[in-house]
């Protein structure tokens, strides 16, 4: 009998934004299933609606506004419930699924960019993730006043919801220089274009084996029939490198995919009950 596998994590690089894991013992159909939740399931905070009060800019105000949306801000998950799910039920929302963020900018000298960091929002921990975002251009006298409604939100319906700016995964290679055939003329060092490959001693050897990304090219290179580098990937380990926009943090955005994946199995399971 197959003995019950349990998935391993192994933690490459991780900071603010980015985060490198390998993951032992998954397979194609979860490892997927990660990555596109990622992507259009969790939720994160975006501006959806603004009311412009005064916009004198040359922008016209569906630019300005596309602009706000599109400004990542900061997300706290555990204060704010998705519009669809709060209690008020109500369009206009209520302080438990919105946020209001107010913008008055004007130019009194010469032309000025207005930056992220200009926008005031009434909860702190839901602002924009950088202060130098810049969002409009204002001559001289022109005014820019209005107040913008931030919501959680997904990113299966517009892509300023989309917490990731990259969700994506490898297989994991596999190297072998096979030293009875390879003649070490270097060809396979020279053309690989992550540089995985490097002589040392004389002889070809692997020097960067996470960088390979399956391309062939060594293989391909080699001028020894048959070849004398052996390109492969093991078949349940992955490399996945997730990289937020700021409004979460990584492994954050990974916990609530595996959350939501959870929840949507239960409701299957519940619906074939029925
Ligand atoms: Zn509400």
């Amino acid at each position: 009998m197959e003995r019950p596998r349990t998935v391993k994590i192994e933690v490459l690089e991780k900071n603010e934004t980015n985060l490198r894991i390998i993951v032992k013992e998954a397979d194609v159909p979860l490892m997927n299933a990660l990555r596109r939740i990622a992507l259009s399931e969790v939720p994160s905070m975006a501006i959806d609606e603004v009311v412009m009060i005064e916009n004198s800019s040359i922008l016209q105000d569906e630019i300005v506004a596309h602009r706000l949306g599109l400004t990542p801000l900061r997300t706290d998950l555990e204060s704010y419930n998705l519009p669809e799910d709060c209690e008020c039920q109500s369009e206009f929302g209520c302080p438990q699924c919105r946020v209001t963020l107010t913008l008055d900018a004007e130019s009194k000298e010469g032309t000025r960019t207005i930056y992220s960091g200009e926008l005031v929002s009434e909860n702190p921990d839901i602002a924009p993730v950088s202060d130098k975002i810049p969002l409009i251009k204002l001559a001289k006298g022109q005014k820019l006043k209005l107040e913008a409604y931030a919501r959680l939100g997904k990113g299966k319906n517009h892509a300023k919801w989309q917490p990731v700016a990259v969700c994506a995964y490898k297989y994991f290679p596999k190297i072998d220089v096979l030293r009875e055939k390879c003649e070490d003329c270097q060809k396979c060092v020279d053309i690989c274009p992550k540089k995985v490959l490097a002589i040392k001693d004389e002889k070809v050897d692997v020097r960067d084996l996470l960088a390979c990304n399956l391309c062939m090219d060594c293989v391909d290179a080699c001028p020894t029939e048959p070849k004398g580098i052996k390109v492969e990937w093991e078949k349940n380990a992955f490399i996945m490198n997730i990289e937020s926009t700021g409004v979460l943090p990584p492994e954050k955005i990974l916990q609530e995919a595996t959350k939501t994946l959870d929840k949507q199995l239960k409701e299957f399971e519940e619906q074939l009950k029925v």
